[in-house]
Parts: C-alpha cells; structure tokens; sequence
C-alpha cells in the first residue's frame, strides 16, 4: 500500500487511526496542532511526516487521502466543504493549498 494518507489530529481517537494506518503501511503524515504531541510520536512512527499546517499537508502531492482522527475518510464537495459524519468538524478548502478547520464539533 502506498503512504499516502494523513491523519488529522493525533489526540485520543486520532492516535488509534495513526496506528491502524500505520501498521497498513499507509501512513504518510500525523497532523496536530501541537509540536509537543507530535514529538511523542516521533520515537514511535519514526518514518511518518509530522505537520503543524494544514496547508502544507495539502500542498503535499505524496498525500492523496484525508482522514479525520475517527477514522473517516474526508470528501470535500462541489463548495470544498467537508464534515466528518463522526465528530462533526466541519473542514474547509480554500484553494490547493488551504485548507481550515471550521468547526470544532466534539473532541
Ligand atoms: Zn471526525
């Protein structure tokens, strides 16, 4: 399987999803907010990328799938718009390279 999947956040959810992909060998970036969390990561998924951007993970032609940290792939519709049917955040394409999180939903 190709990496070519990034995982948005890593919290308690998202780490479970970091794993599942990486043990399919599909893991290509963990995106979090937090440099400190992402750091934890590091020693155990030395060969994933770790992000802070949004916008640089979407810029990322090696990335060709989204997944919200439940584990639901993301499919942004004819007004770029995307919700993950599980958590609820709301996910934004501006352009190719932007890419906002609108809404928190639930944590
Ligand atoms: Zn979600």
């Amino acid at each position: 399987m190709d990496k070519n999947i990034a995982v948005i956040g890593c919290g308690y959810w998202g780490k479970n999803q970091v794993r599942n992909f990486a043990e399919l060998g599909a893991l290509h970036t963990i995106r979090n907010s937090s440099p400190v969390v992402l750091s934890q990561f590091a020693a155990i998924y030395p060969d994933a990328k770790r992000e802070t951007s949004y916008e640089r993970i979407l810029a990322n032609s090696g990335i060709k799938g989204w997944v919200c940290k439940c584990g639901v792939t993301l499919k942004f519709d004819r007004n770029n718009k995307a919700q993950c049917p599980d958590c609820g955040k709301m996910y934004q394409q501006m352009s190719r390279e932007h890419i906002i999180l609108c809404q928190g939903g639930k944590e």
